[in-house]
């Protein structure tokens, strides 16, 4: 019996022993007085600001709330966006490509997203696009549109770890509520079409967010991972400025549907996704 005890106390220690981890997803159109895509330049001075600043007051929420680490991921338009020298001091800053796992293998406790915009074809998405808005018309995994809030959230549901948290326009907000309700969100600017907005100053923004990451620590342990479950088709329909290659037919799990179309075929999000994403 006691044998029984110390092995069920042994398994259940690290449950509680465990550090929370927060690995927070960063982007720039979400990012409140960002509503031009000049704006978005990776060098653009006040965007860094005002990325950063959003990014700082998140960080400062999620320790507020108990996190004991928070990694940010440079993850706007090749990861130059970002600064040790202003990111806030106890979070540490991931620059670099994630892979086609996006590092959810490291079972972080939590997902969260700053600067978040919706997915392609989003009324009133402030500069909504998937993945690319040069490239791809529109993506669909498992016949429903997606962007980067589903593929991210469905990512790390695939690890077990929930999304608590997005801060961005009010479309984003709407479209990880879709797939996960309880998730706080921090409405830092709203669309009236692709490049007008409505906007919170930054100052109102930054004070949303840390409210909003706060709260969204008390959801690990409550919030449900987001999973897609079995088999997984992803489909990507191109623009017509970037049609399919001539080697796409050959590429294990693709076939090519019709001009703009390709579709991948895997065992799960993550095969598929690394079908997709493998060069
Ligand atoms: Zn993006």
């Amino acid at each position: 019996m006691a044998r029984i005890f110390l092995s069920l106390l042994f398994l259940t220690l690290p449950v509680f022993a465990q550090k929370k981890s927060v690995f927070l997803i960063t982007d720039a159109e979400g990012v409140g007085g960002v509503c031009r895509q000049d704006q978005t330049e990776p060098k653009d001075t006040e965007m860094r600001q005002l990325l950063t600043g959003e990014i700082n007051a998140a960080v400062e929420g999620f320790l507020a709330g108990g996190a004991d680490e928070v990694v940010v991921w440079d993850g706007h338009d090749g990861s130059q966006t970002l600064s040790t020298l202003t990111i806030h001091p106890k979070a540490k800053l991931l620059m670099g490509a994630v892979g086609t796992s996006m590092l959810m293998e490291r079972h972080w406790s939590a997902v969260a997203y700053v600067g978040q915009h919706s997915k392609a074809n989003v009324k009133g998405g402030i500069m909504a696009h998937s993945y690319s808005s040069l490239g791809i018309q529109v993506m669909k995994l498992n016949g429903k549109p997606v962007g980067e809030i589903d593929m991210i959230a469905a990512m790390a549901g695939q690890f077990g770890t929930p999304v608590i948290f997005l801060s961005g326009d009010k479309a984003a907000a709407e479209e990880l509520h879709e797939i996960v309700p309880q998730a706080e969100t921090a409405i830092v600017k709203e669309g009236l079409g692709r490049y007008t907005c409505i906007s919170l100053s930054a100052p109102a923004a930054r004070e949303l967010i840390k409210e909003g990451a706060r709260k969204s620590m008390a959801l690990i342990g409550t919030v449900k991972p987001y999973q897609v479950q079995g088999p997984a088709t992803l489909e990507i329909e191109f623009t017509t400025r970037n049609t399919i290659g001539p080697d796409t037919e050959l590429r294990t799990g693709a076939e090519v549907i019709d001009s703009q179309t390709v579709r991948y075929k895997g065992k799960d999000v993550l095969e598929v996704w690394q079908r997709y994403r493998a060069k």
